[in-house]
C-alpha cells in the first residue's frame, strides 16, 4: 500500500479519533519514526508544506557530502535543481495522466511514455537554467546522486510507516 495521500491527509487533521480502524495518529506516530530528511521531503511534496523546502534541501546536500567532496555551492545547486524537478516532475502533456486522447482513444502519452513523469535532460536543464549544456552535462551526474537519495527517502517512509503501522 501506498501511505502518500494518508499521511498528507493526517498531517492537516486535528488528530482525533474517528472510526476508521487506523487513525491520522497512528499514521503519524508511524511517520514519525521515518528519517528526518523523508519526513520533510513528504512534507513538502505530499502536505504541500513550504516551509520544509530550506531544512529538506539542507539535508539532502549533507548526505550528498557524505559520498564526495566537492565545492560546496555546486553541491547545493545540484541539489536544488534534483529537488525542483522531483516537485515538480508531472509530465506537461498529460498532466500526469500517461494517457492522451487521440481520435477519441486514450493513448500512452507521446511526451513521457506512458510513465506520467517528466525526466530532464541535460538541454532541458540548460536551457531552463540559462547554463551551456557543457556546464549542465558537468552537474548531470551530482543531480543524479541527489536525485537516488531522494528517490531512496521517498520509498524509505513509506516502508516505515507501513512497518509501524502493523505494530498497531
Ligand atoms: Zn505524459
Amino acid at each position: 500500500m501506498n501511505f502518500k495521500e494518508p499521511v498528507a491527509a493526517a498531517l492537516h487533521s486535528n488528530l482525533d479519533g474517528d472510526d476508521l480502524k487506523e487513525r491520522p495518529v497512528d499514521r503519524l506516530a508511524s511517520f514519525a519514526k521515518a528519517d528526518r530528511l523523508g519526513t520533510l521531503l513528504w512534507r513538502l511534496k505530499y502536505a504541500n508544506d513550504a516551509t520544509c523546502y530550506t531544512p529538506a534541501l539542507f539535508l539532502l546536500v549533507k548526505e550528498m557530502e557524505a559520498e564526495r567532496k566537492d565545492n560546496f555551492h555546486f553541491r547545493q545547486n545540484c541539489a536544488k535543481i534534483a529537488l525542483d524537478e522531483w516537485l515538480a516532475d508531472k509530465c506537461i502533456s498529460c498532466l500526469g495522466s500517461g494517457e492522451v486522447m487521440q481520435e477519441s482513444l486514450p493513448v500512452p502519452c507521446p511526451v513521457c511514455g506512458g510513465h506520467a513523469i517528466v525526466h530532464y535532460t541535460d538541454r532541458d536543464r540548460a536551457r531552463k537554467l540559462g547554463i551551456t549544456p557543457d556546464q549542465a552535462a558537468k552537474m548531470s551526474k551530482r543531480i543524479s546522486n541527489a536525485q537516488e537519495i531522494i528517490t531512496n527517502m521517498d520509498r524509505k517512509v513509506n516502508r516505515t510507516v507501513a512497518f509501524n503501522l502493523e505494530k498497531i
